[in-house]
């Protein structure tokens, strides 16, 4: 994946100050490649690649980082860039109904995505939601919506024998209003491939509704594919948002870049199972890690890098890789890091998923860290090395000596305990193996 290939990049550039046009050819090409394997669509890869090269040639290599982590650093952020920074919302402000039309290719999960999303709107949003179908072309489409809005609990539209989709959706909308239904979703019908009589009829249905919200729906399997599908439909609508579906498949994630990039709309959601409830609102950072492959931790490792001295970090890995016990110093040593870094906050947005988990429990805001050095300040050198022979006496010593309250100390140390899992925990995980194939 994109990780390995760019641990490799960085030991390509060992010993250069600065990026130039030559030195980071051999490394743009391991990108090109890897984003190539996790499905991103060619032109979409050229054009990623040209940003990066400008962003990053004469590029000066700050001095606690090499040539090649300076690289990724441009590649990993304009990852995220490209997939859409913040997380966008879903936008209902407007006269009741909202409609919301759902485009997309047949088997897409323009249907399944209908029933997902009135359920995501009545439980988050607390909304009365109507469910329309307008795909009048296989009789099955039609029962299928009215099955997931049983399921779901949404009302249905009554649809007529004989009724044109543009019929439906004037009826529908009428019928919304006098039900005072807050949010209207019409489901489309797709075709297997781009085809202009199921263009127009979309655009139709498009002008007659004033949908507040136009998803186009794309399954993340499509991969290099999704790129045409998505240029089409973004040329013949405006579109405001993607559904980006089957997420939990062994999709590689490259079709959310490519998406993103030809319709330049916000990927609003991400179906992540079949059944109804996998449905969530999609995260540009989690995609983009997905796509590098782990959680963010090639920017915490340069944050780290940056901010915090080059050997604390050093020494860090090295006792974590040796296996050695993680004590109070150590435990010091990282609070004064996370200080340099700016505080927990920004330190737990950096950990992947899996250890996000266990730093929750640790529980420490940026006020704590300096008492928290206060009371290890306190201890003798013994004690630190060996916080098990902490009792009363010692325990009420250190309070007075730190100025703080027993229970103050006993939290710390509880604390510390929990961190000490966590760095049991990542030791397994491999991190520090990670750190070192990315120091190269
Ligand atoms: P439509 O033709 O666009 O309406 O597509 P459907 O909603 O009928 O979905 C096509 C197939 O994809 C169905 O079998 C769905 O259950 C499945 N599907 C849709 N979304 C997801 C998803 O997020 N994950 C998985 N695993 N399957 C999905
Ligand atoms: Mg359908």
């Amino acid at each position: 994946n994109l990780t390995h290939r760019l641990s490799g990049v960085i030991k390509t550039l060992r010993g250069e100050t600065r990026l130039s046009e030559n030195n980071i050819q051999d490394a743009l090409r391991e990108v090109r490649l890897a984003l190539l394997e996790a499905d991103v669509a060619l032109p979409v890869v050229k054009d990623f690649i040209a940003r990066v090269k400008e962003k990053a040639i004469g590029h000066e290599v700050m001095t606690s980082l090499t040539p090649g982590q300076a690289l990724v650093g441009v590649v990993h952020q304009e990852l995220i860039a490209i997939i859409g920074g913040e997380k966008a919302d879903l936008n209902l402000a407007t006269v009741p109904p909202a409609v919301i039309l759902m485009a997309g290719l047949q088997g897409a999960g323009k249907t399944t995505s209908s029933g997902k999303l009135a359920k995501w709107l009545m439980e988050n949003k607390k909304k009365k939601v109507l469910l329309v179908s307008c795909d009048i072309y296989r009789p099955a489409a039609i029962h299928q919506l009215e099955l997931l809005a049983n399921q779901v609990g949404a009302d249905f539209f009554p649809v007529e024998e004989g009724q044109k989709p543009g019929e439906i959706g004037a009826a529908a909308l009428d019928y919304a209003r006098r039900h005072h239904h807050e949010v209207m979703i019409v489901d489309t019908a797709g075709r297997l491939g781009i085809d202009e009589a199921m263009m127009q009829e979309i655009s139709e249905l498009e002008a007659l509704l004033r949908p507040i919200e136009t998803l186009f729906v794309v399954d993340a399997m499509q991969g290099q594919d999704a790129v045409n599908t998505a240029k089409a439909f973004s040329d013949a609508l405006p579109l405001t948002g993607v559904i980006l579906t089957k997420l939990d498949g062994d999709a590689r994630g490259g079709a959310a870049l490519s998406v993103k990039h030809i319709t330049g709309k916000p990927i609003k959601f991400a179906g992540i199972a079949e059944k109804l409830t996998g449905l969530e609102a999609f995260h540009p950072d989690r995609m983009a890690s997905r796509i590098l492959g782990m959680g963010d931790v090639l920017g915490l490792i340069e944050e780290a890098q940056r901010s915090a001295d080059q050997q604390e970090a050093e020494k860090l890995i090295k006792k974590m890789k040796s296996g050695k016990a993680f004590d109070l110093d150590d435990f010091k040593a990282q609070f004064q890091q996370m200080r340099n870094m700016g505080g927990m906050s920004a330190l737990m947005d950096k950990l992947p998923a899996q250890f996000s988990q266990a730093a929750q429990n640790v529980k420490v805001d940026d006020k704590i860290i300096n008492r928290t050095e206060g009371i290890i300040n306190s201890m003798t050198k013994q004690e630190r090395a060996k916080p098990e022979i902490l009792k009363a006496s010692r325990k009420r010593r250190i309070a007075a000596g730190a100025g703080v309250s027993v229970q103050e100390v006993n939290r710390l140390l509880a604390q510390f305990e929990q961190a000490r899992k966590m760095m049991k925990m990542m030791n397994k995980g491999g991190m520090a193996k990670m750190m070192r194939g990315i120091r190269g």
